[in-house]
């Protein structure tokens, strides 16, 4: 399952910038994520309860912020967003040729804690 090794990768991440700002605790972990990442929230919020449990992660929430899929058509310039068809042809002019602006996100934005 493509969420539960992405949120694997996130904790790993986590505590261990964590750990070197001295911090016990985590209470919340902010995630950025794409569309065309094809990770679901839902999902990634089902492996974060299963993955973070550990005295670090006990309290710890997981907050998602899901970017939209938008591209920028290479011929007319004209910007679109992509829904879930996937359809990347560009409503204005009928090409293919685009550009992804947005949608391919998946990064730590932030995380909170509490200082040992
Ligand atoms: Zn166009």
């Amino acid at each position: 399952m493509h969420e539960l090794s992405i949120i694997q990768s996130v904790v790993d991440t986590v505590r261990e910038s964590a750990r070197s700002h001295g911090f016990i605790r985590v209470n919340k972990v902010k995630l950025v994520v794409g569309k065309l990442t094809m990770a679901l929230p839902d999902s990634l919020q089902f492996a974060f309860e299963a993955l973070a449990v550990d005295e670090m992660f006990k309290d710890a929430a997981l907050e998602i912020e899901e970017k939209e899929l938008c591209c920028l058509c290479t011929c007319c310039q004209s910007r679109f967003q992509v829904n879930d068809d996937y359809n990347f042809i560009c409503p204005q002019c009928g090409q293919g040729q685009v550009d992804v602006i947005t949608g391919r996100e998946l990064y730590i934005d932030y995380f909170e804690g509490d200082e040992g």
